[in-house]
């Protein structure tokens, strides 16, 4: 198979040979050719259905008819060119129409920079250190914030090298507990700057908040002069055209999106109110900057794409989520198995555990080598997923009947297995 042997190869060259931890699964991962629409192709001559999507930024499928044009054009134009483009204010206007707490926006390079943004604009405005984010979250890959986080960490939630000096300012909470928050603020109002969340936790599967918790956050964080950051990397223009946001009908002060914003290239953001954004560099003095910043061919992705977003497309979105949700669900009926369908919208995952997943320590009780053996099961059958129990898995446009149906079975077989 060429795919091991390209592994192989890697290995002597990338660190584990790849570039991302998450993509490294026993005994190796396949090695990709090309992919269009819900499908992806190895060099093995094999095809998938993909429900892992590059970890989320595809809702419009892989090679996007559309969004390929839109390159194809721009590449014609130039890759890069460190002065601004009109593109970028096109695109600034669209995401501010969607996103409800948008009044401007700074486009970075990825969701790992606009997190470490946002968290020093918020820093800056009160003046304090602290920040608070939830156990089993991530916010990407830098110090701050590499603190028992979910993701590709892959059960290595904190790092080597990381300094307790950078970190003794997060402090960490269970999501969806109500107490922890009051708790916490009571004791320690007067230092801290942020709460940063995801309003549906995306890296530790897929856990939505309580009823009534994220206007919980809200109304608290503004009783105490706390900043509000969602971070919408996963669920900006997942969820809704205004991301989580919308779904839920809260405004946070400020948002970080990535992922479907740059349309399958590189691109993350910074957005929210006027008040704050009006602080970063060179309007204000909160330093922020990046050579690919609002790269036009990036940018023109994400223009070709969010055009394409609209309420007919989530409410199709949907119902092939809860086609599968409900699908899943009688299988494991019929077998008479207590694991855990979760997600909402177009996100899904199947937890290996009998109990509820409402935060990091729940999803901690899945059978993981139970979920190995079912990702290698679904792989054999032609369904590709995320290869770890804590990563989420999405649906895309391109998704047919046809797919879905394929894809129950092979779940029910890989269960019966
Ligand atoms: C993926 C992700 C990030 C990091 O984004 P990168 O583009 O990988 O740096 C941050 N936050 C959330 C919620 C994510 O899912």
């Amino acid at each position: 198979m060429r795919s091991q042997d390209l592994f192989e190869e890697s290995k002597k060259y990338l660190p584990g040979g790849v570039d991302s931890p998450v993509r490294a699964y026993e005994p190796y991962p396949f090695f990709a050719e090309r992919a269009e629409g819900s499908h992806i192709y190895d060099v093995d001559g094999r095809g998938y259905i993909d429900y892992c999507l590059a970890y989320g930024p595809l809702v419009l499928g892989h090679a996007n008819p559309k969004v390929k044009e839109a390159v194809k054009e721009q590449i014609e134009l130039g890759s890069a060119y460190g002065v601004p483009t009109e593109k970028e204010i096109e695109l600034a206007k669209l995401v501010i129409k969607k996103v409800p707490c948008a009044d401007m926006v700074r486009f970075v390079n990825s969701g790992t920079e606009a997190t470490m943004s946002a968290i020093r604009l918020a820093r800056a405005y009160t003046g304090n250190k602290k920040i608070v984010k939830f156990e089993g979250s991530y916010h990407g890959a830098h110090d701050y914030v590499l603190v028992k986080s979910g993701s590709g960490a892959m059960g290595l939630p904190d790092s080597p090298g990381v300094p307790g000096e950078t970190t003794k300012n997060t402090i960490l909470i269970p999501f969806n507990d109500y107490g922890a928050v009051t708790q916490l603020i009571d004791d320690q109002k007067e230092e801290i700057a942020a709460i940063i969340v995801e309003p549906v936790m995306g890296n530790i599967g897929c856990i939505p908040p309580k009823e009534g918790y994220l206007n919980f956050l809200r109304e608290i964080t503004n009783e105490n002069n706390i900043v509000l950051i969602f971070d919408e990397v996963i669920t900006g223009f997942r969820l809704a055209e205004g991301g989580a946001q919308e779904y839920y009908g809260i405004k946070p002060d400020l948002v970080t999106m990535g992922k479907i914003l740059g349309g399958g290239y590189p691109m993350g953001s910074l957005a929210g109110k006027r008040e704050y954004m009006e602080m970063i560099a060179p309007s204000g003095n909160v330093y922020q900057a990046g050579t690919f910043n609002g790269n036009p061919i990036s940018v023109s992705a994400g223009l070709a794409t969010l055009k394409q977003l609209d309420d007919s497309f989530y409410k199709d979105l949907s119902d092939k989520g809860n086609y599968m949700r409900k699908g899943i669900s009688d299988i494991l009926d019929e077998q008479g198995l207590q694991y855990q369908v979760a997600g909402l919208s177009s996100m899904f995952q199947l937890y290996f555990t009998d109990k509820k997943v409402m935060d990091y320590k729940d999803a901690k009780t899945s059978n993981t080598e139970k979920f190995t053996k079912y990702f290698h099961n679904l792989l054999g059958a032609g369904v590709f997923i995320p290869p770890s129990q804590f990563e989420c898995c999405f649906i895309s446009l391109f998704h047919s009947e046809e797919d879905l149906e394929h894809t129950l079975e092979a779940i029910e077989q890989a269960l019966k297995d």
